[in-house]
């Protein structure tokens, strides 16, 4: 069921978007092994996009390790990619589509005033939203501010509710705040970028991991605002390490060439990956085909899995 997508059964088009700002880690592959068996368990397909949207923390290298990762695992793609970096006309002119039906205001507040303003006693908003501070600026105040530092461009949503179904997490309730749609420097937005970005690839399903399960009523605000297709969510919970924090970096052998070079290679991986998904036995071997045999969305555990050594 895509709702008025115009999609069919067997249509389901997934996406896996990573940033090329480092190496793949345990978490961010399981998450790919499981857009990959989303799409594929529908006989749908499975598209990659390069999400350089920010060219200071994307660098060529990355990309191409994200690439051989992705390769080694058996999680390929099809269709047309999409890399952000070339897309930025585009983004440009649906802020301007934006703007055109006033629902943009210039805010010049520094990231510190935003965190004071959002801390006040009488504001009650989610943690990271908007209060609102420059929403009702008379233009002279505007023309006042703009003499100190540049604008970045909001979006005028009012601190709406949106409901919309997560296929794991069920029904969500979350407030849309007024989030920044262009930054101060002109760079436009992740959030933007990303529906933008969905529906040219015509994505209809979007696996992604929990850390992004908050936030994403303003994609699907941004996708009604916009007259974009709709997608159908399913975020996948993360891996932790075994103190129970988000799996990172620092927390030793996560990639695939630090595993390597401890005499773990990308098959095991998968396989030990498999296991924290119930779809596969300790020690036991298994490809992506056998994953997709025995996979059922259903089953899918909605705990974060541990990543120990
Ligand atoms: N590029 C984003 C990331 O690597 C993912 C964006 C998304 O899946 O919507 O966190």
């Amino acid at each position: 069921m895509f709702g008025n997508t115009g999609f069919g059964d067997g249509e389901a088009i997934g996406r896996y978007a990573p940033s090329p700002s480092g190496d793949l880690h345990v978490g961010n592959l399981r998450t790919a092994m499981l857009a990959w068996l989303s799409a594929h368990d529908v006989d749908g397909e499975l598209r990659l996009r390069i999400d350089d949207l920010d060219p200071r923390v994307s660098s060529a290298e990355h990309e191409a390790s994200q690439r051989t990762d992705l390769a080694a695992l058996g999680i390929d793609f099809s269709g047309p990619e999409l890399r952000q970096s070339e897309r930025t006309e585009v983004y440009l002119t649906a802020i301007q589509q934006l703007d055109d039906a006033e629902l943009l205001y210039p805010c010049f507040c520094s990231r510190r005033e935003v965190r004071e303003a959002a801390a006040a006693p009488h504001v009650h908003l989610p943690d990271g939203a908007y209060p609102g501070t420059c929403r009702d600026l008379s233009s002279a105040d505007q023309a006042r501010r703009a003499e100190d530092r540049p604008a970045a461009m909001r979006v005028r949503a009012n601190n709406l509710t949106v409901d919309y179904v997560d296929r794991n997490f069920g029904k969500q309730s979350e407030l849309v705040d007024d989030f920044v749609i262009q930054r101060n420097d002109g760079v436009p937005s992740y959030n933007l970028a990303t529906v933008l970005d969905d529906d040219e690839q015509r994505i209809t399903e979007v696996v992604r991991g929990a850390d992004l399960l908050a936030g994403t009523a303003r994609h699907v605000w941004l996708r009604r605002m916009l007259d974009l297709r709709p997608v159908e969510h399913a975020h996948v919970p993360l891996v932790m390490n075994t103190e129970g924090e988000r799996l990172a970096k620092r927390d030793g052998a996560v990639t695939l060439s630090d595993l390597a070079e401890l005499g773990m290679d990308a098959s095991a991986v998968r396989s030990k990956l498999a296991v924290t998904l119930n779809l596969a036995e300790p020690g036991e071997r298994v490809t992506m085909d056998d994953l997709l045999n025995r996979y059922d969305p259903t089953t899918l555990p909605l705990t974060p899995a541990t990543w120990s050594q």
